[in-house]
Order: C-alpha cells, then sequence, then structure tokens
C-alpha cells in the first residue's frame, strides 16, 4: 500500500473490520480488532457520529485499498482501467486487483498475508515464466506459470495447509513450488474476503 510504514492493525481498527494484514496474528485471540474494538485514538465513551454520504464512501474505498495493500493511485488507475474494459466495474475491478502478482501468492498460500506477499515479489523471490519479475502490482494473464524461488520451510507449510483454500483458477503444486493460472478469476472468484459496497467506491471516484 504505498508508503505506509505505520503499524498496520492500526488500519483494521480504523475500518472496524479485519482487513488480514499480519498473518497467523489475525485468525488468533491476540488481534487487536478482537481485544479492542474501537478505532485507534477515539475515546472509549465518545460517541461515534454517524457518517456523512460522502464519508461513507470515502470508508469503503479505504476498506479496498487496504484490504489489498494498494496505493490510491493504483487503486484510480485500476478503476480507470475496469471502467473502459465494458461490463459490471465492480466486478472488473476486482478481477484486476486479484490478478496483480502479489495477490496470487497469497491467494497460493505462499505468503501468510498480502503484505507478505509483496515484500517477497519486491524482494525477487518469485518467476514467472521463468523471468524474476519484482513488480508486486504485475498482472497475472491465463496461462502464467509462477515458481515461488525462496527455501523458506515456514511458508511452504503454510501452502501445503492452505491447498483446500487456493481458488479455482489457480493451480498450486505445493512440491514444485508453482502456481499455474487456469484462467482468469471471475463470478465466485470476485467474492472479496469481507463486504464491500463497491457501489459506494465507483460512486465516490465519480464525483
Ligand atoms: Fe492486526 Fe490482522 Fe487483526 Fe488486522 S486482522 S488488527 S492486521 S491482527
Amino acid at each position: 500500500m504505498g508508503k505506509y510504514l505505520g503499524p498496520v492493525c492500526r488500519l483494521c481498527r480504523r475500518e472496524g473490520v479485519k482487513l488480514y494484514l499480519k498473518g497467523e496474528k489475525c485468525y488468533s485471540p491476540k488481534c487487536p480488532l478482537v481485544l479492542r474494538k474501537r478505532p485507534p485514538g477515539e475515546l472509549p465513551k465518545k460517541i461515534k457520529s454517524s457518517l456523512s454520504e460522502y464519508g461513507l464512501r470515502f470508508r469503503e474505498k479505504q476498506k479496498l485499498k487496504r484490504l489489498y495493500f494498494v496505493s490510491e493511485r493504483q487503486l484510480r488507475r485500476f478503476l480507470e482501467i475496469a471502467r473502459s474494459e465494458g461490463g459490471v466495474i465492480g466486478d472488473n475491478l476486482i478481477s484486476l486487483l486479484e490478478r496483480r502478482l502479489d495477490n496470487v501468492v497469497y491467494r497460493a498460500g505462499f505468503a501468510r498475508s498480502r503484505r507478505e506477499a509483496r515484500m517477497l515479489v519486491s524482494h525477487k523471490h518469485l518467476k514467472v515464466n521463468g523471468h524474476y519479475v519484482n513488480i508486486p502490482s504485475y498482472l497475472v494473464e491465463e496461462g502464467d506459470k509462477i515458481e515461488f524461488v525462496l527455501d523458506n520451510q515456514e511458508l511452504l507449510e503454510n501452502a501445503k495447509a492452505k491447498k483446500d483454500k487456493v481458488p479455482q483458477w489457480l493451480k498450486v503444486d505445493t512440491d514444485a513450488k508453482t502456481i499455474e493460472v487456469l484462467r482468469l478469476p471471475k463470478g465466485e472468484d470476485l467474492k472479496l474476503d469481507i463486504p464491500i459496497n463497491m457501489l459506494y467506491i465507483i460512486e465516490y471516484y465519480s464525483r
């Protein structure tokens, strides 16, 4: 997500939902969102004011941006592409986000969070069709073969444990440490990890 270097749990607390940015901790009782539900900086007794129409749309946009750990610029660029593709803009946008290389690595289980996946890609631990790629926003295409070249037992175990959760558009071989893109994501593959109103996001950027 661009240059955000602060504590990521703060982002979840701000949005009031789990954004799964810290791997295993996100699924444990140690998750700060479980321990402490109010947004960062808000006093316990402060009455939460209701959001304006603009505020509602802004928050949905922030949720999506933080869930996929992408920058504002990237989200705007993807929305432009999604608009030009025809069909349902919201679905096109999610499909583009799902096709990002860091997301594919996360979905395949070779990273415990999208944040970790982003770091793995940036540090050149992945090859796409035989070539090193260090661009997290790289968009995979049907037929692409991705190879995980890092020798990390923990991440390998994670991929093995998550084998049943790999989306159908990807094929993972944990022995060969490869991911194959069988087709582009569509239909059920576009179901978000958390509920987000995509219409609000499109409206936010149409102002
Ligand atoms: Fe932190 Fe993960 Fe919980 Fe978010 S879901 S607050 S990143 S532990």
